[in-house]
């Protein structure tokens, strides 16, 4: 598996890996609860299928509810706080992995901006990829898209 990437919380305990071929998307996410989260000005993510993932350790989850009314499921590591990958209890074969905690991101490639209503001028939404101000839809495009699956 030559396109295997890994990649892991900082204390170790969590640790992932996929095969970047599988990945749908990647995105930045500069919603409030992403903000909160990360302590930042946004959340960086990729979605794959649940099922590409190789998941090692024990994950904790927060639930909160997102502006659609999907309870989005954010998994970090109990022992030292990395935030690695979230999902919507409604969907839960789509996993969002955190880009930033990939040992080697530089393959990724961003296709838009989440939430930009909520995005920060010390960290604007980059404009030269397509920009959705709030909620992209992207619950009933990911249904769409795991039918084909
Ligand atoms: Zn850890
Ligand atoms: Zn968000």
């Amino acid at each position: 598996m030559n396109n295997k990437e890994t990649g892991n919380c900082q204390c170790g305990s969590i640790s992932y890996s996929f095969n970047k071929d599988k990945v749908i998307s990647a995105h930045h996410c500069h919603c409030k609860d992403c903000q909160r989260a990360t302590g930042s000005g946004k959340a960086t993510i990729l979605f794959i299928a649940k099922k590409y993932v190789e998941l090692n350790g024990d994950l904790k989850f927060y639930e909160s509810k997102g502006s659609s009314g999907s309870h989005i499921r954010r998994g970090f590591c109990s022992n030292c706080g990395s935030g690695i990958l979230s999902y919507a209890k409604e969907i839960p074969h789509i996993f969002y992995v955190k880009a930033g905690t990939l040992n080697d991101s530089s393959w990724l490639t961003i296709d838009s901006n989440f939430f930009t209503k909520s995005a920060n001028d010390w960290n604007a939404p980059d404009k030269s990829i397509k920009c959705f101000d709030g909620n992209p839809g992207i619950m009933s495009g990911i249904k769409t898209l795991l039918k084909s699956f």
